[in-house]
């Protein structure tokens, strides 16, 4: 999916920091993750303690380092960060975390990428804030402990499923990110707007704002796009018609959809007859990874019910055929 517009993977060229709310105030939507981070934020500056470790879980581009970025800003304290595929040694992970201040936050995203090597290393560095390193190979080896100060491990999944259950024990606060709705995003569109300096009106945020697949880092990649054929079109402010402009050019339909949502939609009908298809046979055929199909396509496809999960893989639902244009075979499920 490298050259995808809309998927959520990070990209270099991504002005997505610029965007980036720096506090839990400027943070949008997301309420039940932010007032409970708010008031386990706060006990754990009253006590002066370090906070619990907190899993961020969710689709790509809901806002998790994001929010990870912001705690340690709540915190007062400084923000390292890696992620999974990174660490490739258990020393690299020893290196950072001998390397925390007491009550830093250290962010590892696409945590379940670790390697189960890693993973034994950050065990006790998060349950004893400690290190048991072995020194040296064969009959001379001996393990020696070394002392951590107190820490605050955020990790971030796209889906907390394909975490160790050790690992996954061992996070005091986990946090789920939902698809954020339109009026949040609409919201989040007029904020980014404000900061480019691009003028634009209530309509075209909105129309931006429901066509970004519920997903923050979305809707700044299709407004920075809808800001562009504004500018070469002279048209000043941009508004919902502007905006439905620039989405149809980037083949953006109604529903927020891209020409890869709608390959994978039509690939179920056309060969699968709507399914029930495996998402393996489905990532081949679309010749995409497997994990770029199951975290950052489905994810919105089954939000939106135009797909359904079962045991035996995926089935178009009724309004997927409807959003195509065809005609739903007689035994497709509603
Ligand atoms: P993730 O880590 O979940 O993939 P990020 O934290 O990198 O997502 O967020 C992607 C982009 O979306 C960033 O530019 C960020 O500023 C923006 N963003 C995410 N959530 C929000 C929000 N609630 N309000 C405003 N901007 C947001």
């Amino acid at each position: 999916t490298d050259d995808r517009l809309i998927d959520g993977d990070r990209k270099p060229e991504d002005a997505d920091a610029a965007l980036r709310p720096k506090s839990l105030d400027d943070f949008v939507g997301q309420r039940q993750a932010k007032d409970n981070l708010r008031v386990f934020v706060k006990a754990a500056r009253q006590r002066g303690e370090a906070l619990d470790h907190v899993l961020f879980h969710g689709p790509p581009g809901l806002g998790k380092t994001t929010l990870a970025q912001i705690v340690a800003n709540e915190l007062g304290v400084n923000f390292r960060s890696t992620s999974g595929p990174v660490i490739t040694k258990p020393g690299d992970l020893a290196a950072l975390l001998t390397n925390l201040e007491k009550g830093d936050v250290l962010f590892i995203d696409e945590i379940h990428r670790l390697t189960p090597a890693v993973e034994e290393v950050l065990y006790p560095a998060m349950e004893d804030y400690a290190l048991d390193l072995m020194i040296g190979e064969g009959p001379s080896a001996r393990s020696v402990k070394i002392d951590l100060p107190r820490f605050t491990l955020i990790g971030a999944t796209t889906r907390s499923g394909l975490l160790a259950k050790p690992l996954l024990d061992r996070f005091g606060i986990p946090v789920r990110l939902e698809f954020y709705g339109p009026d949040d995003l609409m919201r989040i569109v007029a904020r980014g707007a404000a900061k480019l300096d691009a003028e634009m009106s209530k309509d075209g945020a909105m129309e931006v704002a429901r066509r970004s697949r519920g997903t923050p880092r979305v809707a700044g990649r299709l407004l920075r796009r809808v800001r562009d054929v504004a500018t070469v079109e002279e048209a000043g402010a941009i508004d919902a018609s502007v905006a439905d402009r620039a989405l149809q050019r980037l083949e953006i339909d109604a529903l927020g959809l891209d020409p890869l949502d709608r390959r994978y939609l039509r690939l179920i009908a056309e060969h699968f007859g709507g399914g029930p298809v495996g998402v393996e046979t489905l990532a081949a055929s679309l010749a995409e990874a497997r994990d770029a199909v199951e975290d950052v396509v489905e994810p919105f496809l089954l939000q939106c019910g135009l797909i359904q999960r079962t045991p035996r893989g995926r089935v178009l639902s009724a309004s997927a055929w409807k959003h195509l244009g065809l005609a739903a075979p007689k035994s497709a499920v509603a």
